[in-house]
């Protein structure tokens, strides 16, 4: 049988994130197409062929990691929100992002498939921008998959450029982009409607766009209960908490994400729980606003995985922001009980593949795990490098001390994007050249205030 890529002789994490060792993937046609195990049945160790074979010693696959919620829009904003006072997005995000044109948002999105590739991140759910269909032509380049949405908000502080003029509108546009993405790129890219924050925007839009959300069956997604000023807020309003106003009036939909989730009562809890929605913790940003309940929230069933929040809040390596929250939830609630164990190495993972993808809502191409029948979204870590390397314990080694500069290869389905560390589906160069140029072209992504 001949296939398309081998990943051969290679240790990989099992979806039970269990190690399987000195197996051979299969990938075909953008699929997982066989595992062969060296102590598997007759046919399972017949020889395969492929063009393309990757091999090596101390080589470690593992899912490609889902960011489950960057701000495309936001990338040229590294180094500009470490030491701002909250709540920054209405300050200093959104008016920025109000700025972008087409082809600084092209640029956006360069730079942030480029960061995601070469840490690993293989998929993305984007909170939402001005000009998502050019975010698009740069990802279906890079070979990327993931949702993008238009940032949605009717509210009079919003920027005139980044403003819905009416609810009618903020979907007519939704539509649109779905519109642009239905049909094309494999099913790779797909839509997701969003409103920021369902207490920034009025609650007419919120409505519109859960019942076009429905009706067009595409996921919705929005920042929930991220600071307890919004929780208040909501409160004030309605005299309901988030979760408990959205369930009591009928505003949750089939397929939703709630990024953040920080604040949550356990009545707000079993909602989530209950109706399924997805959870996107995002904890270098999280950090200076809440701590998340996870360790309640997993045992209820609720999927939670990892997101960036954009390049701002630390850049896009996943692995970092793993090892961030391990080292947060022992802080904070390892200790009060003594228990180390209360986010172990195989929970972390597991949110960072298959609870990110989850938020993908793509279940029909199964991202996320190594087993056949998947879509082949693959990274390869290169455990052969002194911080990596003799270890007793592959997976806590992983958490410990890798980073993205770990990942040496990476295959987005079914294509080989990163081999030996070299980008094959974007010039790196040009880009940072287009970006240096950029800054000195346009003085507002520098020094917009
Ligand atoms: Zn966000």
């Amino acid at each position: 049988m001949k296939y398309d890529i081998l990943l051969k002789d290679i240790d990989y994490l099992r979806p039970d994130m269990t190690v399987a060792k000195g197996c051979t993937i299969a990938i075909l046609d953008g699929k997982i197409a066989g595992i062969f195990d060296p102590g598997g049945t007759e046919e399972n160790c017949a020889k395969p062929e492929a063009d393309t074979v990757i091999t090596g010693s101390r080589l470690f696959a593992m899912p490609g990691i889902t960011d489950a919620h960057i701000h495309t829009s936001q990338q040229l904003l590294r180094g500009r929100l470490l030491d701002e006072k909250p709540v920054i997005w209405k300050r200093v995000n959104v008016p920025f992002e109000s700025r972008l044109t087409e082809e600084s948002s092209a640029l956006s999105a360069s730079l942030a498939a480029l960061e995601m590739i070469r840490c690993g991140t293989t998929s993305f759910v984007d909170a939402g921008g001005k000009y998502p269909e050019v975010f698009a032509e740069v990802y279906e380049q890079a070979g990327m998959r993931g949702r993008l949405s238009v940032f949605t908000n009717d509210n009079p502080y919003a920027p005139e450029t980044l403003r819905a003029a009416s609810p009618e509108a903020g979907v007519a546009r939704q539509r649109k982009l779905k519109q642009f993405l239905d049909g094309r790129q494999n099913g790779m890219l797909r839509p997701i409607y969003s409103v920021t924050v369902p207490t920034a925007v009025s609650e007419e839009m919120y409505r519109e766009m859960l019942a076009a959300a429905a009706e067009d069956g595409v996921p919705f997604e929005t920042h929930m209960n991220e600071y307890s000023s919004e929780v208040s807020e909501l409160l004030e309003r309605y005299g309901e908490r988030p979760f408990v106003w959205l369930a009591k009036e009928g505003l949750i939909p089939p397929e939703m994400l709630a990024v953040h989730s920080l604040h949550l009562t356990p009545e707000e809890m079993e909602i989530v729980a209950a109706r399924k929605i997805k959870v996107a913790h995002c904890p270098f940003s999280n950090s200076g606003k809440g701590v998340p309940k996870t360790p309640d929230m997993l045992p209820r069933g609720i999927s939670c995985g990892f997101g960036s929040d954009g390049a701002g809040h630390g850049g896009l390596d996943i692995f970092r922001e793993i090892r961030l929250f391990r080292c947060l939830m022992n802080a904070v609630r390892g200790l009060e009980n003594a228990d180390p164990n209360v986010m172990p190495a195989e929970t972390l993972l597991w949110m960072a593949t298959q609870g990110g993808a989850a938020a993908l809502f793509m279940e029909d191409q199964k991202p996320g795990r190594i087993k056949e029948g998947a879509a082949a979204d693959i990274i390869v870590l290169d455990m052969d490098a002194p911080h990596l390397w003799p270890t007793q314990n592959i997976l806590h080694t992983i958490v410990e001390s890798a980073t993205g500069q770990d990942v040496r290869h990476s295959v987005i389905g079914g294509r080989l994007v990163m081999k030996d560390r070299e980008m094959l589906t974007l010039d790196q160069e040009r880009i940072r050249a287009d970006a240096e140029a950029a800054f000195q072209k346009e003085p507002f992504l520098n020094h917009w205030v």
